[in-house]
């Protein structure tokens, strides 16, 4: 009992940490199954996408939510993002924008309000066949101790050598991988080579590519780039969200110039919205936090 026990528990852990850092979590869900907090009812139905190829409609309407009795995370929460857009949520750390995609991927399940994908409230579908249709790029990916190429292809184990390739490509390791030693036979991880934050990020994207999700959530690092890396980061960005519906959780506004809409977030409300250029005027909280991340660069 006592050994059942310990492992179970230990799971628990890693499981309570996974789902905070939204990192790999589709994954781990599969491998844990043990949600308690948010379950399938009855005659759950698979979330139907009118248009795979462009991505569904995503809505929150009237969402609140909180964690705990006692504070209110998410107030009144309504947003849509159109099918095949880009959102941006910003805001001050612990604003509520992860907590976002959480509800989103539901990890939780909202206390009133609702949120819909191409009509269909997500409570009422499976939950397999949600986190089917969500990609995640998380802020810190997971390697294991395996091969580049296994950690590639984690995403769906039946993948053809040629696809991991491809996705490889699109995400801009493929050239960093052909020049090691091993090529895709490379091992990776605590006991192989290590990767940068850059590096493993790609490696990230190159799974979600794999995974071909109607939706993406992209929890982006918040570690500076040099401005070269950031470049091509934008375009990285701008490539993987093509054809699908996007929640971007920025940290850096530059990356989310290109934004179809951006969300300013205040203590669980939204409290600003519309393009980047839009959301340049005096007095707004928006052009607050670019002089304050302009400031932070130049000092
Ligand atoms: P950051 O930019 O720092 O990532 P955020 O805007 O994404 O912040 P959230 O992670 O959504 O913020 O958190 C919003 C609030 O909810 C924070 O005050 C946080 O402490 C609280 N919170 C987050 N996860 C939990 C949890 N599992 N239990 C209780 N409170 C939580």
């Amino acid at each position: 009992m006592i050994q059942l026990y310990i492992p179970l528990n230990f799971l628990g852990v890693i499981y309570r940490e996974i789902k905070q850092a939204l990192t790999d979590m589709d994954r781990m869900f599969s491998l844990l199954d043990t949600d308690k907090e948010v379950a399938d009812i009855p005659n759950a139905k698979p979330l139907q996408i009118a248009n795979h190829g462009r991505g569904p409609d995503v809505r929150f309407e009237h969402v609140s939510f909180h964690y705990d009795q006692k504070r209110e995370i998410l107030r009144d929460v309504s947003f849509n993002i159109p099918a095949g857009t880009i959102t941006a949520v910003v805001g001050r750390s612990g604003a509520g924008k992860s907590t976002l995609a959480r509800l989103l991927f539901r990890f939780y399940d909202v206390q009133s309000g609702q949120i819909l994908i191409d009509g269909q409230n997500i409570i009422q579908v499976t939950q397999t066949s949600l986190r089917k249709a969500i990609g995640i790029v998380p802020q810190d990916t997971v390697l294991f101790n395996d091969t580049i190429g296994y950690n590639i292809a984690y995403g769906n184990p039946n993948a053809s050598i040629e696809e991991i390739h491809e996705a490889a490509r699109a995400a801009q390791i493929d050239g960093f991988i052909k020049r090691l030693p091993d090529g895709y036979d490379t091992q990776v991880g605590e006991r192989g080579l290590k990767l940068s934050g850059g590096e493993k990020q790609r490696v990230a994207i190159a799974r979600t590519l794999l995974k071909k999700p109607a939706m993406l959530i992209f929890d982006e690092a918040t570690s500076a780039l040099d401005s070269k890396t950031e470049r091509a980061f934008q375009e990285e960005l701008l490539g993987l969200a093509k054809n699908r519906t996007t929640l971007i959780i920025a940290h850096r506004l530059s990356t989310i110039i290109h934004a179809d809409q951006i969300l300013v977030m205040e203590r669980g409300q939204i409290v600003e919205r519309g393009t980047h250029a839009e959301l340049l005027t005096a007095n707004s909280h928006y052009t607050e936090m670019w002089q304050m991340q302009e400031r932070a660069i130049l000092d």
